[in-house]
C-alpha cells in the first residue's frame, strides 16, 4: 500500500502539533518517524491510522483518500508500546481477537482461525506457550504476541508507536529484526515511531527526522547520518561535537580546516562575520605531532574496540570527545593529563540561528 500524506496539521486547541507535514511512503517501505519527546510523532501515526483527525490536509492510501474508508476496512494493524493484551485472555485468544470480532459474512471458521493464528504463533516463535496468559510472559514475548495480533487481520499496513520502548536493549534488538523480516516475508508497509536513533538507523529504509511538528529531514539512513540537512538533525544523530566559532567570509579555519559555511533551510550565510557553530564527530578528530591547536586529555574511555577521549580546548566549553581505534590510541599511548595537537579530517559549519 503506498501511502500519501499531504499538507496535514493538526492543532490541539491553539498548540500545532503537526505543522503542514507531507510524506510519501512507497509500497513495502519500512519507514521510521523519528524525533524528541513531543516532535508529533504519535499524533502523525494515529492521523495516519484513522484514530485522530487533521485540521487539514489529507491521508492517501493508494491514491484513495483514507478518511472515505472505515478505520475497520483500512486493513491497518497496530502495535502500540502500551497497547496491552488483554489479560483474561490466552495468548490464543489475544491474536485471534480480530478474527473473532470480524463481521458475520467475512468471518472465518474455527478451524481458519484456528490454522492461521497457530501459524503466526510459530511465526514468532510462540506456538507453545499458545495456553499462556499474558501475565506468564516476558516483556519481549508480550510484544511478539501484540505483533502475532497486529498480523492476525492480514494487514497491508503496520503501524508501530515505539513498540520496543520498555523492553531492555538486548530484547529490542532481537525484535527489531523479528520485525524486519517479518515486514519483508508479508510484503508490508510499515511506518515505526521511534525516538532512538539507533533503533531507526539500523531498521528503515528510510527516516524521518522530525522537530516541533515538521520534517527536519528525509532521507535512508546513511544520507540523514552522514549529510545532515540541518544543526537539529546533526545533534540529534549520533554524537557530535558542537564548537562554537566566527563565520569570516563564509568560511571557518577550523585547528587548520578550511569549512565553508552552509545554509539552512535557504537562509543565506550572513555577510561578513558572524557566529557560528562548527560540527565535528567524534571519529572525525585527529591527534596529531604537529598542528596550532592544542589541547589537553582529560578523560580517557579504553574499554571495548575503540577508545573515547574527552579533551580540553581553548574557547570551547563543553568536552571535545574524540573516538580512535583501539590500535591508534595504543600507539600514540595517551594519558590523562597530556597535552596534545589535534585537527579535523571533516566538520560542517552553520550560522548560529537567531
Ligand atoms: P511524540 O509522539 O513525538 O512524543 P505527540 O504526537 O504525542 O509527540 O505530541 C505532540 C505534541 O502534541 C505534544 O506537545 C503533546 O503534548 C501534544 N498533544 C498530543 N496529543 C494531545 C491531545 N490529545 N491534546 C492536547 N495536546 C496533545
Ligand atoms: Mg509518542
Amino acid at each position: 500500500m503506498h501511502i500519501d500524506v499531504r499538507n496535514v496539521t493538526k492543532r490541539f486547541d491553539s498548540f500545532t502539533a503537526v505543522r503542514n507535514l507531507t510524506l510519501d511512503v512507497r509500497q513495502g517501505e519500512l519507514v521510521a518517524l523519528l524525533g524528541p519527546s513531543g516532535s508529533g510523532k504519535t499524533t502523525l501515526l494515529r492521523i495516519i491510522a484513522g484514530l485522530e483527525h487533521a485540521n487539514e490536509g489529507q491521508i492517501l492510501f493508494d491514491g484513495d483518500d483514507a478518511v472515505a474508508r472505515h478505520v475497520g476496512e483500512r486493513r491497518v494493524g497496530f502495535v502500540f508500546q502500551h497497547y496491552a493484551l488483554f489479560r483474561h485472555m490466552t495468548v490464543f485468544e489475544n491474536v485471534a481477537f480480530g478474527l473473532r470480532v470480524a463481521p458475520a459474512e467475512r468471518r472465518m471458521s474455527n478451524t481458519d482461525i484456528k490454522n492461521r493464528v497457530m501459524s503466526l504463533l510459530s511465526l514468532v516463535q510462540l506456538d507453545r506457550l499458545a495456553a499462556r496468559y499474558p501475565s506468564q510472559l516476558s516483556g519481549g514475548q508480550r510484544q511478539r504476541v501484540a505483533l502475532a495480533r497486529a498480523l492476525a487481520i492480514a494487514p497491508l499496513v503496520l503501524l508501530l508507536d515505539e513498540p520496543f520502548g520498555a523492553l531492555d536493549a538486548k530484547v529490542r534488538k532481537e525484535l527489531r529484526r523479528w520485525l524486519r523480516r517479518l515486514h519483508d516475508d508479508m510484503g508490508l508497509t510499515s511506518i515505526f515511531v521511534t525516538h532512538d536513533q539507533e533503533e531507526a538507523l539500523e531498521l528503515a529504509d528510510r527516516v524521518v527526522v522530525m522537530n516541533q511538528g515538521a520534517i527536519e529531514q528525509i532521507g535512508t539512513p546513511d544520507e540523514v547520518y552522514n549529510t545532515p540537512a540541518t544543526p537539529f538533525v546533526y545533534e540529534f544523530l549520533g554524537n557530535v561535537n558542537k564548537i562554537p566559532c566566527t563565520i569570516a567570509n563564509g568560511a571557518v579555519n577550523l585547528w587548520g580546516l578550511a569549512v565553508t559555511a552552509e545554509t539552512v533551510d535557504g537562509a543565506p550565510v550572513p555577510a561578513g562575520s558572524a557566529a557560528g557553530f562548527a560540527y565535528v564527530r567524534p571519529h572525525d578528530i585527529e591527534i596529531v605531532a604537529e598542528g596550532t591547536q592544542r589541547a589537553i586529555v582529560r578523560h580517557v574511555g579504553a574499554a571495548g574496540p575503540t577508545a573515547r577521549l574527552e579533551l580540553e580546548v581553548a574557547g570551547v566549553h563543553a568536552p571535545v570527545e574524540v573516538q580512535l581505534i583501539r590500535q591508534a590510541f595504543l600507539d600514540l599511548g595517551l594519558k590523562v593529563g597530556q597535552t596534545v595537537a589535534i585537527t579535523a579530517r571533516a566538520a560542517r559549519v552553520f550560522p548560529a540561528r537567531s
